[in-house]
C-alpha cells in the first residue's frame, strides 16, 4: 500500500451497461466544431480544417439522472449534446483504418459551457478552462460497449430542454468523424484505456437556466437526463 501525505482522489468512473463494472476515466478529450452547423452558428467556417482539441478534468464527470448545480460566474450556461467515444485500448499515431479497434464503447454527454466566460477568453486569447473545465461539467450517460451496438456513424443527435427541441442533427454530419478524430488526437497525444472523446455538437446550442431539465439522445447509444438547480 501507498502512503500519500494527503488524502488521495478517487477515480471518477462510469457505468456501464450490462455490467456491474465501471469505466475509470483517465481524461477527457473534445472536439471543438465539429458539426458544419454548429462552426456556422460560432463564427467559424464550415469548410474542413483540421480538427481542434480541448479538455475537461475526468473529475468533471456527472452521471446521468444526477442534478447539475447551476455554476457560480457565468449568466449563460450552455448545453451542447455531444456523442462520446471510449477508448479501451491506447497508442500514439493511431492509423484511421484500425482506430475503431481501439474504442471499448460509446456514450451521450453535454459538454456544459459557460458561454459568456469562453467568449470573453477567446476576445482576450486566453485559455478556455473556466468556460469548458469547471466542476461537472460533464455529464455523461453509462457507457455502451460496441461490442454490444457496433460503431454509430449515422442517426439522430438531438436535445430538449423541458420536453422542447432545442439541437438537432445527424451523426453522419460530423466534419470528422470517429477514427479521424482518434487519429488526429494520437499524434497529439499518447492515448489510454480510459481517455474519454467528447465528439462535438450539432447546431442549435443554447442557453439552460435553473429548473429547466436537459434530455438529450443518440440513435442506438442512449440517453441522459439532466436536471439544472
Ligand atoms: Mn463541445
Amino acid at each position: 500500500m501507498t502512503d500519500y501525505v494527503v488524502e488521495a482522489p478517487a477515480i471518477p468512473t462510469l457505468p456501464v451497461k450490462g455490467s456491474d463494472a465501471r469505466f475509470p476515466v483517465r481524461r477527457i478529450y473534445c472536439v471543438g466544431r465539429n458539426y458544419a452547423a454548429h462552426a456556422v452558428e460560432m463564427g467559424g467556417d464550415p469548410d474542413k480544417e483540421p480538427p481542434f482539441f480541448f479538455m475537461k478534468n475526468p473529475n468533471n464527470i456527472l452521471d446521468s439522472g444526477k442534478t447539475f448545480p447551476y455554476p457560480p460566474r457565468t449568466s449563460d450556461l450552455h448545453f451542447e449534446i455531444e456523442l462520446v467515444v471510449a477508448l479501451g485500448k491506447g497508442g500514439s499515431d493511431i492509423p484511421v483504418d484500425q482506430a475503431l479497434d481501439y474504442i471499448y464503447g460509446y456514450a451521450v454527454g453535454i459538454d456544459m459551457t459557460r458561454r459568456d466566460l469562453q467568449s470573453e477568453a477567446k476576445d482576450m486569447r486566453r485559455p478556455w478552462e473556466v468556460s469548458k473545465a469547471f466542476e461537472l461539467s460533464a455529464p455523461c450517460s453509462e457507457i455502451v460497449p460496441a461490442a454490444q451496438i457496433g460503431h454509430p456513424t449515422d442517426g439522430a443527435i438531438w436535445l430538449d430542454v423541458d420536453g422542447a427541441r432545442r439541437q438537432t442533427g445527424d451523426l453522419n454530419q460530423l466534419i470528422w468523424k470517429v477514427p479521424e478524430i482518434i487519429a488526429h488526437l494520437s499524434a497529439l497525444f499518447e492515448l489510454a484505456p480510459g481517455d474519454l472523446i467528447m465528439t462535438g455538437t450539432p447546431s442549435g446550442v443554447g442557453a439552460v437556466q435553473k429548473g429547466e431539465t436537459m434530455h438529450g439522445h443518440v440513435a442506438g447509444v442512449g440517453d441522459i437526463q439532466t436536471p439544472v438547480a
